[in-house]
């Protein structure tokens, strides 16, 4: 049992920071990380900056860099959870998905796709909003317009010629709406878009849902 580490599973912000602070205490922690360090945020539209500021968006015993300006990019927090696992000399094992935990003898055994692996503790840090939820809207089925996630859009190119109805008042909701309607984007792609109206029940559903999604079709609504 004493040589069993902590394992923490997930190389995201939480995993990484959880990671760090344990080894500052003197314990042994591995990373477990299916994909990247930092996958959740890798696999985000092109043009993201953080809605937090880059000293309230920082981990422990690190700081973005100055030339991140205050709101980082996409890119930047990718950047900087890299370095971090790297300066924090953190063990991360990348390509390690944990499929099942058990507990065992006094600690947990761990099944993952690179074999089973014995802790005296886990910490699951695999996020809480990885898993995009589109409602159940009546008619969505039938829908004939492009309709997707907030979580698979990348940048406003597809939408060239369409009109966009971006459904969701959130962060990446009006952040989508900015990009898709700036004067740049138009004359970069030739895009015509709508005038967004949130009603309350819209924002409501929003909130609901907590992530946003925009949907497509030439002609629709339509154009003034
Ligand atoms: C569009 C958008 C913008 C955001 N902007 C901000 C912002 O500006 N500021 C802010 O503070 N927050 C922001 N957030 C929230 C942000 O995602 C979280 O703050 C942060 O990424 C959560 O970190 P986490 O480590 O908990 O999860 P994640 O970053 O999601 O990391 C979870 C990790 O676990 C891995 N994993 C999952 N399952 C397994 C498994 N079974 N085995 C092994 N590994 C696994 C994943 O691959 C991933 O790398 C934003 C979110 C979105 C969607």
């Amino acid at each position: 049992m004493v040589d069993r580490p902590i394992v923490v599973v997930g190389a995201g912000p939480a995993g990484l920071a959880s990671a760090a602070e344990l080894q500052r205490a003197g314990l042994a922690a591995v990373v477990l990380e299916r994909d990247a360090i930092g996958s959740s945020w890798k696999g985000r539209y092109d043009r993201l900056r953080l809605n937090s500021s880059r000293w309230t968006s920082r981990l422990p015993g690190s700081r973005h860099a100055r030339r991140a300006g205050v709101f980082p990019s996409r890119d930047d927090m990718v950047c900087s959870l890299e370095g971090y696992a790297k300066q924090k000399r953190l063990d991360v094992r990348l390509g390690a998905t944990v499929e099942r935990i058990d507990r065992d003898d006094g600690g947990w055994a761990l099944a993952t796709s690179a074999g089973a692996i014995a802790a005296h503790h886990v910490i699951v840090a695999t996020g809480f909003e990885r898993r995009p939820v589109i409602p159940e809207w009546p008619g969505r089925d039938s829908f004939e317009g492009r309709l997707l996630h907030a979580g698979d859009y990348r940048n406003a190119e597809p939408f060239r010629g369409a009109a966009v109805l971006v459904v969701g008042p959130g962060c990446s909701g009006m952040e989508i709406a900015r990009m898709t309607s700036s004067t740049e984007a138009r004359q970069a792609s030739g895009l015509r878009f709508e005038r967004l109206r949130t009603s309350c029940c819209a924002r409501r559903q929003a909130m609901r849902s907590r992530r946003s999604c925009c949907g497509s079709r030439p002609g629709w609504p339509t154009p003034r």
